[in-house]
This record gives C-alpha cells, sequence and structure tokens, in this order.
C-alpha cells in the first residue's frame, strides 16, 4: 500500500487488523524480564505488516488515535492471561491523547473490562505532549497517578521540555531514547553524554529504562552508568501474542558480564560527527535547564562539562569552568569537597552530602548545599570521572535554622519563667514539659509524658479536664482551664494552663503548644475578696434601714433591697442629682421637694452631714409614705468627697402613729374643756 488514508485506517480498525506486538523489557543487571511495551502492528491482507511509524501520524491527525488504543489495550489485556504479575504492560500514548481530560476514565474502564490491574500498567508519553499546556498535562497526569498508573516519559533527551516541568508531573521512569544507546559505544564523548542523560534520571530519582539495546557492550556500558532497565533486539524483538507465552516462560535474558571482556571490538566505529547536531544542543537545553546543579569531572578533577545552574550557583560562567580544575576555579570550595571527589574517583558512590558553601557570588550568604557524586565507568570497569550533582537547600535550611533558634528561645525561656511550658502531640499525649513540673508535682518528666501528667491533678478535676480535652482536641480551640494540683504532701495548689495548636500547611494540626501557671496565690485572693464582698453585701442587705450609695456627681451605684421597697425605682438608678427630684418628696409643711434639698444632695453638695430629716414620699400612684433619711459624704484618704451615703427610716408607721396620739389628746382636750363648761355650768 502506497500511503494509508483515513478509510483505509478507518477500515483497519473495523476489520481489527491492528493488533499489539510485545517487546520485552529486563532488568539490565539480572536480565530477568520486568514486562512487555505494546506496540502496535497493522497487518495488511495484502500488504503485510505496516510499522506503526506508517499509520500513528494518520490516527494523530484524523482523531482515529483514542478508538486505535482502546482496541489495542482490550487486546493487550486479553493477551495478559499469558503475562503473570507483577510483570507490567508499557503502553505508547500519543500527545493529542495526553490532552483529553477522559484519558484517566477510559484506561480505568479498559483496564476493568480486561481485569488488569492498573498498577501493572506504564504510560508512556513523550514530552511534546506536556509542551503546550502544561496545566492541563498536570491535570491528566494527577488523574492518571490517582487511578494507580505509572508514567515513563518517552523519547528521553531529545525534546526540550524543562525539567522543573517533568518534575511536576511525578513521572516514575525515564525511557532513554535509542540514539544515545546507538551512539555510545562509539567515542568517549558520546559516553559522557549518555552518562549525563542517565545522571539527569537519577537526579530526578527516576528508574532509567534504556531502549535500542543491540549489544552486549551497549547493555554493559548502560549498567554501567546506573541505567536499571533496557529493551532492545539484545533482548528479543516485539512479538505477536502467540509467541508471548514462549517469550515470558524463557524468563531471563543474558545479563550484563560482571567482567567486560572484548565485547568492544563489536563497536561500531563512527565519530560522535555523526550525531546530529541539534540533538546535542536539545541535550545541552535540557542539561541546563534541571533543577538541579550538574557536572562532570574527568580523573583530573577537571570540569568536562557542567551546567548553567551550577555555574550560576558558583558564581562564574560555564567557560570560566570548561577545561579547568576544580581547584583553580573555586579553591575554598575545593578544600571542602576533594574528599568526596577522591572517593568517588576510587569508585564510591556518595549522596546526601550537606555543606556550607563559602560565601561568593553577588550574594555574601552562606549556602547550604546538598551533593551528590556517581563515579562513572568506561567499558573496562575503569572510573573515568564523576558525575557530580548539587542542590541548593539554603532556604529549607534557613526555616530549619528558624525553628531551631524558636525552639532555642522556648527552652530558654522556660527556665526564667514562671510559666511551665509544654508541648502535646495532635493526639493530647504530653510530649515535653519544663521541669519546673517536677518541682511543683514531684513527677518526673518521664511519668507526665502521654496522659502521666493527670496522676498529679486533684481527683475532683480529672474528669472535667480530660471532657474538656477531648472537645479542644476535636475542635482544635485553645486551651485555658483551671485544676488544682498537688506534690502528694495534701496540700493542693490551683494551677492555670492554657495553649493553642499549631497546624501544617493544609490545616492539620500537628502539635499543641501551652504552659501552666501557678495561679493558687491570685486564686485565694480572688477567693477572699469574693467572700468578704458576699460578707459586705449579706451585710448590707440585712441592716433594717434602706442605704444608698452615689458617686459625688450623684450618680447612685448601690442600694441594697429595703432602699428598693421605700423607694421608687426610677430614683435608684439616678444618673444625677436633678434625677432625685422623681422621690417625689415633700417636706413637712406639704411642698414638693427641689432636687438639691434632698439630703443626699445637700451632703454631696455641702460635704457636710445631713438629718435626720423626715420628708413624705409621695409616689407616682399617689401612695405616700414618711421616712426618715440621714445622709454623710464619705471622703477618700485625702479628704476630698468620693461619694455619698444616705440611710433611709420607714418612719411612715410612727408619724401615723404620732399623728394619731396627736389626734386623741386633741379630742381629749376638746372633751376635757366640754367637761370643764359643763362643770362651771352645773356649779
Ligand atoms: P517507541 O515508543 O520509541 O518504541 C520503540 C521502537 O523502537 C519500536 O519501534 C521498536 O520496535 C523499536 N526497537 C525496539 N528495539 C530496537 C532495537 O534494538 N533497535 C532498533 N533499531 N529499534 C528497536 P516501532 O514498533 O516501529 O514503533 C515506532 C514508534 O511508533 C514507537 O516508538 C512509538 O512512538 C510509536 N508507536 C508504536 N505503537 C504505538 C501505539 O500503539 N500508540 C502510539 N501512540 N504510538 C505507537
Ligand atoms: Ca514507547
Ligand atoms: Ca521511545
Amino acid at each position: 500500500m502506497a500511503s494509508p488514508t483515513e478509510v483505509d485506517l478507518a477500515e483497519a480498525l473495523e476489520r481489527d487488523e491492528i493488533v499489539p506486538y510485545f517487546q520485552p523489557i529486563v532488568e539490565l543487571h539480572t536480565g530477568k524480564l520486568t514486562g512487555f511495551e505494546v506496540l502496535s502492528r497493522w497487518i495488511h491482507p495484502i500488504s503485510g505488516m505496516i510499522p506503526p511509524d506508517r499509520f500513528i501520524l494518520l490516527a494523530e491527525q484524523t482523531g482515529l488515535i483514542g478508538l486505535l488504543t482502546e482496541r489495542l489495550l482490550r487486546k493487550a489485556f486479553a493477551a495478559a492471561s499469558d503475562i503473570p504479575g507483577p510483570l507490567s504492560l508499557s503502553v505508547n500514548i500519543s500527545p493529542v491523547q495526553f490532552r483529553d481530560r477522559e484519558l484517566p476514565l477510559k484506561i480505568e474502564q479498559a483496564a476493568n473490562i480486561g481485569r488488569f490491574p492498573l498498577h501493572r500498567l506504564i504510560l508512556e508519553v513523550t514530552e511534546s505532549a506536556l509542551v503546550d499546556n502544561m496545566q492541563q498535562a498536570r491535570e491528566i497526569s494527577q488523574g492518571l497517578k490517582e487511578i494507580g498508573v505509572r508514567l515513563a516519559l518517552d523519547d528521553f533527551g531529545t525534546g526540550y521540555s524543562s525539567l522543573g516541568h517533568l518534575q511536576a508531573l511525578h513521572f516514575d521512569e525515564l525511557k532513554v531514547d535509542a540514539s544515545f544507546v546507538r551512539s555510545m559505544d562509539q567515542t568517549r564523548e558520546s559516553r559522557k553524554i549518555a552518562a549525563a542523560v542517565v545522571g539527569l534520571g537519577h537526579s530526578l530519582g527516576l528508574i532509567t529504562v534504556a531502549e535500542g539495546i543491540e549489544t552486549a557492550a551497549q547493555a554493559e556500558m548502560l549498567h554501567w552508568l546506573g541505567c536499571e532497565q533496557g529493551q532492545g533486539w539484545l533482548y528479543g524483538r516485539p512479538v505477536p501474542r502467540e509467541k508471548l507465552a514462549a517469550v515470558v516462560s524463557r524468563g531471563n535474558f543474558s545479563p550484563v558480564t560482571e567482567s567486560p571482556s572484548g565485547s568492544t571490538s563489536e563497536t561500531i566505529t563512527a565519530s560522535l560527527e555523526g550525531r546530529p547536531a541539534q540533538q546535542l544542543a536539545q541535550l545541552q537545553a535540557i542539561y541546563d535547564g534541571a533543577p538541579v546543579g550538574l557536572c562532570f569531572l574527568d580523573t583530573n578533577m577537571r570540569y568536562v562539562s557542567i551546567n548553567k545552574r551550577l555555574a550560576e550557583m558558583n558564581g562564574a560562567p560555564v567557560v570560566d569552568h570548561l577545561g579547568r580544575r576544580v581547584v583553580d576555579v573555586h579553591p575554598d570550595m575545593f578544600k571542602i569537597v576533594e574528599p568526596f571527589i577522591q572517593r568517588a574517583l576510587r569508585g564510591e558512590s556518595l549522596s546526601g552530602i550537606e555543606i556550607t558553601s563559602p560565601k561568593r557570588g553577588p550574594d555574601p550568604r552562606p549556602r547550604t548545599l546538598l551533593l551528590s557524586y556517581q563515579p562513572a565507568r568506561d567499558e573496562a570497569d575503569e572510573v573515568i570521572g564523576v558525575s557530580v550533582g548539587v542542590v541548593d537547600i539554603t532556604a529549607r535550611k534557613l526555616v530549619e535554622v528558624a525553628l531551631k533558634e524558636s525552639e532555642d528561645h522556648y527552652r530558654h525561656s522556660v527556665e526564667l519563667n514562671p510559666q511551665i511550658p509544654w508541648t502535646m502531640d495532635a493526639d493530647g499525649m504530653n510530649t515535653e514539659i519544663s521541669p519546673r513540673w517536677k518541682e511543683v508535682t514531684g513527677l518526673t518528666l518521664e511519668q507526665s509524658q502521654g496522659l502521666g501528667w493527670l496522676e498529679a491533678l486533684h481527683p475532683d478535676d480529672v474528669t472535667r479536664v480530660v471532657d474538656r480535652m477531648e472537645v479542644m482536641l476535636k475542635t482544635g480551640e485553645s486551651i485555658d482551664m483551671e485544676y488544682r494540683i498537688s506534690k502528694g504532701d495534701g496540700e493542693w495548689r490551683w494551677m492555670r494552663t492554657r495553649g493553642s495548636p499549631r497546624r501544617n500547611d493544609s490545616g492539620k494540626i500537628i502539635r499543641w503548644y501551652g504552659s501552666v501557671e501557678d495561679i493558687d496565690d491570685r486564686k485565694k485572693t480572688e477567693q477572699a475578696l469574693i467572700e468578704s464582698e458576699a460578707l459586705l453585701k449579706a451585710v448590707f442587705s440585712a441592716v433594717p434601714v434602706g442605704l444608698i450609695i452615689a458617686e459625688p456627681s450623684g450618680r447612685i451605684v448601690m442600694s441594697n433591697p429595703q432602699a428598693e421597697s421605700l423607694l421608687p425605682p426610677n430614683v435608684i438608678v439616678a444618673d444625677t442629682i436633678d434625677d432625685y427630684r422623681k422621690a417625689g418628696a415633700h417636706t413637712t409643711d406639704g411642698r414638693p421637694m427641689e432636687a438639691t434639698e434632698y439630703p443626699l444632695a445637700r451632703a454631696l453638695i455641702s460635704g457636710e452631714p445631713v438629718g435626720p430629716e423626715e420628708l413624705l414620699l409621695r409616689r407616682a400612684d399617689g401612695s405616700d409614705g414618711w421616712v426618715s433619711a440621714t445622709a454623710a459624704p464619705v471622703r477618700g484618704p485625702d479628704g476630698e468627697i468620693v461619694g455619698g451615703v444616705v440611710a433611709v427610716l420607714d418612719i411612715d408607721g410612727l408619724r401615723r402613729e404620732k399623728l394619731a396620739i396627736q389626734d386623741r389628746i386633741a379630742k381629749l382636750q376638746k372633751r376635757i374643756e366640754q367637761l370643764g363648761v359643763l362643770s362651771n355650768s352645773t356649779n
């Protein structure tokens, strides 16, 4: 067939002519089979087998790729009865499919129908799937991760994508493009490039899988470079489903030989110049864009290559490094790192080394760097250099230091403070408490751990405290409670504990911080105050006279029940002297009193005692009653008037009795007078 058309392809799909072939992927070191890559083949009734590079692009352009993948997956999963766990299946996904939000759902459905466990499925995507819409790619990869499939970055090293982006997508593996593998056993230079690609994968924490391994020499070299897995004609060409069982039962493929012999003789003689220059440029772009500093040092500790990132960290341009020795370019730094480079040159691989770099560049602050040194070996297993990875963790370190400092500060304040700081985990278990706790409770810090501190509490307080804590642990409200503790000598002291939760970025409580304070003295004074006030109030309300206390302004601040029963309510709440008028008092001669004539008002104004005086209070309802009032100013320590008090006595009964007696006397006198008149007249 010359060039298949959309119709041809649609018909091929209709007739099920597109079938999966399976290429084994093996662990380089052991030669053990790890899984298969699914590669599509078009079995045309007339033209025979058509390779994917003649119809995949067409499928992508016509939108048939979705259907193609679906059919292919279905067949692959059906064949998977011959692929036992934990062997994996790697499936190629086109960039256009990586823009389909439904992709995770479709994959999940296909796997469910085929009863293939998702964790054994690896989806291979190329960098071009990621470039135009990073946000969307991130969402889809997230969705795929959620259903449990693994992601591989295909054809690694041939694209331009930023490694920062790759990191964001959480790939599980990198497939080193066959072009690097093909060229690597040709010259040392090209091997360095392959080493850089493999090293890059490692610096991102990914499994690397080399593609297109055709010779044992390539496999060996890749293994020495640290590449874990590989696929290629050395291990097997893609096979149809019928031959799958045979490949699986074979199980093991030739592992890399530990002592390489004449394998290099197979090396195809071709020079690095044979490599497309463009691809080198692309590789350089990746190398420079890496979020980690990378360089390659030869056995003389010269920079063979360095990426922009590391050059920036070093505070000198890339060209200032190339071909020069570390000791000459960065003498101060060299002193620190030389031992590590030496060890790596002796074949040791080192990682997780944390150092503080000397001040350099425009930023005078010392940086904290995380370093790794990986020896790179040639085909004769000889170390030919060291691959160096550098991550600047200063920012993270600063946070750690700040945290440490605040903790130190916190610890320090413990000794000076009357408060007893504590920390508690998210479950309410005491994790730390200041040594002062031991002084006041007799409990050791170990004994106080967890819920041990409750031992020191008064039995009557335990339930209340525990209940309250349960609520606070649940709601995350701040803690503020009082309880009594004892050393066991029968003497209880009141304590107050206060604290609040610390949360992480996602709002989850990670710890509680707080302190206990001895409030016993305050609590006792408070108690005494409450008691004396209660006593005063009791006396105040028990006296058989009405008592009213006012401020100098005349505002009534206090009154007892007797006063309240005698006076109208609106006087009891008087704000000014003028309001006294509302009491409706009358003088003995029956005239309404002016506000300023009231005994309390006069005492406040003149500063002299007034009374006792009798006055008639006439209420709004017309009822009235006689009272006797005695007022006096209250003076402060330096003699100024701070208020006034009036004692009001109900004399209405007395008054009326007096009036009645007067009345009786008057009547009696009248009678006597009459009697006198009578006796006179009888004379
Ligand atoms: P790829 O994903 O990079 O697949 C690896 C290619 O290298 C395959 O070519 C494989 O047959 C070939 N290969 C494997 N070992 C060796 C070796 O030792 N030496 C050499 N020279 N080649 C080797 P194939 O099967 O022709 O597939 C070509 C490309 O077509 C694949 O490249 C992949 O990008 C695409 N492709 C294949 N099947 C599918 C599919 O189902 N969906 C999509 N979207 N793309 C597919
Ligand atoms: Ca692939
Ligand atoms: Ca590939």
